[in-house]
């Protein structure tokens, strides 16, 4: 399938395109990591697809192999931010779970211990 085009309106496509600035730590040719501008933990990073998806489930539908990029792109993250096997990684899915931008992205988290149940 043809990657969706870059949504004008999206925030995380601005990013992916340079057009907003970002505190990018990868840059690969199917995803980009950069830092959240507002963390919830000392290690938070925020790894997208440079493909236009809604959630991860529009992502997995449509590009599945973007998935595993993804997660790839994760464990990179941790290894280079000093994780080790130490870290969580999470997609809020809906308005309800918490989603704000509707671009797909995981969250990786870590550097203090997490609590469970989230809030
Ligand atoms: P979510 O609530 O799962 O949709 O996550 C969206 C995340 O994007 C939040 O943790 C925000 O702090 C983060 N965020 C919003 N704007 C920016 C930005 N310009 N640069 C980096 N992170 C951002
Ligand atoms: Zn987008």
């Amino acid at each position: 399938m043809t990657p969706p085009a870059a949504k004008d309106d999206c925030l995380f496509c601005r990013i992916v395109k340079g057009e907003v600035p970002a505190d990018v730590v990868h840059a690969g040719e199917t995803t980009i990591a950069f830092r959240d501008i507002n963390p919830q933990a000392p290690t938070h990073v925020l790894v997208i697809p440079s493909s236009h998806y809604a959630n991860i489930a529009e992502l997995a539908q449509w590009e599945p192999g973007a998935v595993t990029e993804l997660f790839a792109t994760a464990a990179e993250v941790a290894e280079s931010e000093g994780l080790g096997d130490q870290y969580r990684l999470v997609f809020n899915t809906g308005a309800e779970a918490g989603q704000a931008v509707f671009h797909t992205h995981m969250h990786v988290l870590g550097g203090r211990p997490l609590n469970w149940p989230p809030g």
